[in-house]
């Protein structure tokens, strides 16, 4: 099958240089933080004006992000804006890694939902299952040579870096809430597969959906399955996720969170279902004999991978593979050597 060629909407061309701010809608400016991967950029929106502006995501924790953040504020309170809140889409280190300083910094609350408020801490306190050994043991299983497996233990807390603290206390979101943010009602749409409760927002009044990272225009989202739920189908749960945009109205501006906004809500959905059908496929082509998820990286990954990558792409090998098995279309077989294999039924 073919990908459809894209038929999305880039009503802008360029993306704001770090600490520079574009207005996309009324009352809502688009800030772009640098990323060190080689996904380079992460979006962020400030919403509304004067006293009552609400940041949504914050950028990595790192010292760079910081620097063009203490900058921005100066500019900001000197011209007499006060951020009144933050909201965080979900704990990934791009998106909730200032959320703490930030907070603390101008005594403001961070709203966010309870899963991704939890596993952010669970990482960072490398409890429940949350840490690097227990993440290897399941690379392992997945059939992952010891001498990567060593590399990822070497990385030690990865998120601790991206993330140096999150705040302990929150409030709240949950799906269907309708929230005003800066003065205007936004309502809450959770998704899942990409995290474990993903807060994308939308604003009928402004035909406006922050996706963060549930639709992104051009790359396709990370869709994994952690160690802790090891036979999850993120892909199911992430299509059944995508399909709650399909109600929005098709001239939806969609701010997401890596990429150019953009409109054409219900041709990205498409796209996706495509993309995700083509994946299943090509895996399932690969299993007339069983096979682990290390070994059938190369048929959905072909160029090099560093050890970044790696994590995202076995991950979301697995999740294809454990999709395959939920729609009776791969047996999940686990060898007397404890790799777990899979096999077509047929
Ligand atoms: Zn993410």
């Amino acid at each position: 099958m073919q990908m459809r060629t894209a038929t999305l909407d880039y009503p802008f061309d360029v993306r704001p240089a770090p600490g520079v701010s574009t207005l996309v809608a009324p009352g809502v400016r688009w800030l772009c933080m640098p990323l060190p991967f080689s996904l380079n950029h992460i979006n962020l929106w400030l919403l509304g004006e004067g006293e009552q502006c609400v940041l949504v995501d914050t950028g990595l924790g790192d010292a760079v992000t910081r620097g063009i953040w203490s900058e921005f504020f100066v500019g900001f309170e000197r011209s007499g804006e006060r951020l009144e809140q933050i909201v965080l889409t979900h704990y990934h280190p791009d998106h909730a890694g200032n959320a703490e300083w930030l907070a603390r910094e101008h005594a403001v609350p961070v709203w966010m939902s309870t899963a991704e408020y939890l596993l952010g801490h669970a990482l960072l306190t490398e409890t429940a299952g949350y840490d690097m050994p227990n993440m290897v043991a399941h690379f392992r299983r997945h059939g992952l040579d010891e001498a990567r497996c060593e590399q990822f233990i070497k990385r030690g807390n990865v998120y601790a870096k991206g993330v140096p603290a999150l705040p302990r206390e929150y409030r709240r979101l949950i799906d269907g809430d309708h929230v005003t943010l800066a003065g205007r009602p936004w309502e809450v749409i959770m998704g899942y597969g990409h995290s474990p409760e993903h807060a994308a927002l939308y604003c009928s009044e402004l035909r406006l959906l922050i996706a963060g990272d549930m639709l992104l225009p051009r790359i396709t989202t990370n869709v994994n399955v952690p160690a802790t739920t090891p036979e999850e189908d993120s892909v199911m749960r992430f299509l059944q996720s995508v399909r709650r945009f399909a109600r929005l109205p098709s001239d939806t501006l969609v701010l997401p969170s890596h990429g150019l906004p953009f409109r054409g809500v219900h041709e990205r959905i498409t796209q996706l279902q495509v993309h995700h059908a083509e994946r299943d496929a090509l895996l399932a082509e690969h299993l007339s004999q069983p096979r682990c998820a290390t070994d059938l990286l190369p048929v959905l990954f072909l160029r090099e991978l560093d050890m970044h990558q790696l994590m995202f792409a076995l991950s979301e090998t697995i999740a294809h593979l454990n999709h395959l098995v939920h729609r009776g279309r791969a047996q999940r077989l686990v060898g007397a050597d404890g790799v777990i294999r899979f096999v077509s039924p047929h």
